[in-house]
């Protein structure tokens, strides 16, 4: 690994995490002379809690990563030891890749891949401070005084900012477990006035897999036929294993229950609001009091670490409460806790303060991406950290900033929400956050962003080159079904089922029917048969889901042409006639980057917008007419 030559960049990221890494990498792909700032080269790659990666909308942003050629995939694929499809029995577009993760291979991945790419140095060291010029924040300073100038400056400090660890009543300052907070950097932020909040979240108890009674646990395999992450692997690289399922019980309940005064979340020393979704066992008790149950997934963290993390039973009761509610489990009586469950509580910023470039409004340069901006999970930080790397490195380099749309993927629906609603606690990502997942599947992610990626120019050539062959292959399967219109009669006479309706039908468009597979249409349309697998399988699903696309496509239209309609960051909006003193200083406050934008701000009105509109366009009229 490189360290730390040369004193000005194009672009500074501070934070070696999920965030940080993919924001680097993606700056050095635009070409922008990149460091990567962080308190230890050790830890870049770390994952601090779950060892897994992917599920429900997070695979899709996994999938959205790699189409963009970032590092979060491949590294996932390399250390893959389960994979499994979830919602499997559901349709594509909510389907979510996951997989159990080996997690010092995936460390040794992502810091093989940082350690290969070009343009990319890494500086070993805590940033304490910024420096800024003519108003821009231009470069960072290191404890001990190094300088380090550059021209935009990335911060993904995760849950680093004024860290506190909890477990039962104790508590102290910490990044993560082992880990010092970042105090001063914290201190620094805290005076630029950009909303601050504090948010928390918990991991489990780490158990000794060698003392678990595997015997009185089920057992979970991954898929036969394993989902990937990334579109240019070919298959898993290492040994695959199981996980085990049990459950807790009305003892361990009781437990948990008459401690609940010693637990930090319930004992009032936390004031952070904690993850919703990722309730800790604490929290399952009081609200889902009626359960008698709660499943506990036991995770293997490696293939060679006998370390298990017990998915679902986050906690931070103190530890002699953990072990003897963890051993009343089925297969956990003899249990040996490696490391006790703790909660972690750290500042975050309103997001509405960024550009949807993820650029802070007030402090112009700075850019966030992660924790930082009140989201959860590895797979939001590490979308944000491209978003924002790509945004960087652009401003640093001259070029047009990179816009993800909420209607073409789920890295612009997270911005979207994030700059536009901000967040009242954790935000992770759900399928049911994007309204027009149809279309935005994580088996067509690449067709939906790997051209915005090469035309940004952070798709490199391998994957260029794989891209524009899979494309033009399914462009011509397509045009072979195209090709090929059958009439009803054809249809029944093949023992399909179809009514007999008088319409014309392309084999594509028979390749949606529920009860028609690829062999049926093959039959009709030979051309059709000698594409690989993969192009006639994705070309079902494209076909599955034509006909909602052409249902939508209304709605998308009307919502890219808002996106369009920027509005200028210094518009004054006391000058608009008509509008009431309230939404005036709403807007004036979020300053909306688009007519989008503007439309979701609470309390805004269809008339509201129509008079921002309005003043636009007689903006633009005048500045034309001069
Ligand atoms: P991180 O992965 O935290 O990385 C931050 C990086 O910044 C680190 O490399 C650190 O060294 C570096 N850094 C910080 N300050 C400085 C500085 N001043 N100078 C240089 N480098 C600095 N997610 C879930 O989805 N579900 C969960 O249940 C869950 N539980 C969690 C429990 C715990 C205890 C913790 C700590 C995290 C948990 N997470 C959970 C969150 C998950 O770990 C994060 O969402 C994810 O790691 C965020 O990525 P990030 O890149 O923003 O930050």
């Amino acid at each position: 690994m490189r360290l730390f030559h040369v004193k000005h960049y194009d672009v500074v990221v501070i934070g070696g995490g999920h965030a940080g890494t993919e924001a680097a990498a993606a700056s050095a792909r635009m070409g922008a002379k990149t460091a990567l700032v962080t308190l230890s080269q050790a830890g870049i790659g770390v994952m601090s809690c779950n060892p897994a990666i992917g599920g429900l909308g997070k695979g899709h942003l996994v999938r959205e990563i790699d189409a963009l050629d970032g590092v979060m995939a491949q590294a996932a694929d390399r250390a893959g030891i389960q994979f499994r499809l979830l919602n499997r029995k559901k349709g594509p577009a909510v389907q979510g890749p996951r997989a159990q993760i080996d997690r010092k291979l995936y460390r040794q991945a992502i810091q093989a891949a940082l350690s290969a790419q070009q343009n990319l140095d890494i500086v070993v060291g805590e940033a304490i401070d910024f420096l800024r010029i003519n108003g821009r924040v231009a470069g960072v300073t290191l404890e001990g005084g190094a300088e380090i100038r550059c021209h935009a400056v990335v911060l993904t400090a995760g849950t680093f900012l004024n860290g506190l660890i909890h477990i039962g009543d104790s508590r102290k300052p910490g990044g993560r477990t082992g880990d010092a907070p970042s105090l001063r950097l914290a201190a620094r932020l805290a005076e630029l006035d950009l909303g601050r909040g504090r948010l928390k979240t918990g991991t489990p108890p780490r158990l000794n897999g060698t003392t678990i009674d595997w015997a009185r646990v089920e057992m979970q395999p991954g898929d036969s036929d394993p989902t990937l992450f990334s579109f240019l692997s070919a298959g898993t690289l290492v040994r695959q294993v199981s996980c085990g399922i049990t459950h807790t019980n009305p003892l361990t309940h009781e437990i948990v229950r008459n401690n609940l005064n010693k637990s930090a979340m319930y004992g009032g020393h936390i004031e952070g609001v904690g993850p919703r979704y990722c309730p800790s066992i604490e929290d399952k008790i009081v609200r889902f009091s009626e359960k008698s149950e709660h499943q506990v997934f036991l995770e293997p963290e490696g293939l060679d670490d006998t370390t298990v993390y017990p998915n679902g039973i986050s906690t931070s009761l103190p530890a002699e409460v953990q072990i003897a509610y963890v051993r009343t489990i089925r297969g956990l009586e003899n249990v040996g806790i490696l490391q006790p469950g703790y909660a972690i509580e750290y500042d975050f910023f309103d997001p509405r303060g960024l550009s949807p470039a993820m650029e802070v409004r007030a402090a112009p340069g700075l850019y966030f991406a992660g924790q930082i901006n009140g989201t959860t999970g590895y797979e939001e930080a590490a979308a944000q950290g491209l978003a924002a790397g790509l945004n960087a490195a652009a401003a640093a380099l001259g070029k047009e900033p990179v816009h993800f749309s909420r209607t073409s993927s789920y890295i612009g629906v997270m911005l979207d929400d994030l700059t536009s609603r901000g967040v009242t606690e954790p935000y992770r990502m759900f399928t049911s956050r994007a309204e027009f997942r149809l279309s935005m599947r994580a088996d067509n992610a690449d067709q939906r962003l790997t051209p915005l990626g090469i035309a940004a120019g952070c798709v490199g050539e391998r994957r260029r080159v794989a891209f524009d062959q899979k494309a033009s292959a399914l462009a011509s399967a397509r045009e072979a079904l195209d090709s090929v219109m059958l009439t009803p009669h054809q249809i029944m006479a093949a023992g399909l089922k179809q009514s007999q309706d008088g319409v014309r039908r392309s084999a594509f468009q028979l390749l949606a029917f529920p009860d028609v597979d690829i062999a049926a249409v093959e039959a009709f349309c030979p051309a059709f048969a000698a594409f690989g697998g993969d192009i006639k399988d994705q070309t079902a699903k494209d076909a599955l889901y034509a006909q909602y696309l052409g249902r939508q496509s209304a709605d998308v239209a009307a919502l890219q042409r808002d996106e369009g309609i920027r509005i200028p960051a210094d518009i004054d909006y006391c000058a608009i006639a008509g509008l009431s003193t309230e939404l005036r200083q709403k807007l004036s406050r979020h300053r909306p980057a688009d007519i989008a934008k503007a439309g979701k701000i609470e309390g805004m009105t269809p008339t509201a917008v129509s008079l921002v509109l309005a003043f636009l366009r007689r903006a633009d009229r005048r500045s034309a007419a001069k």
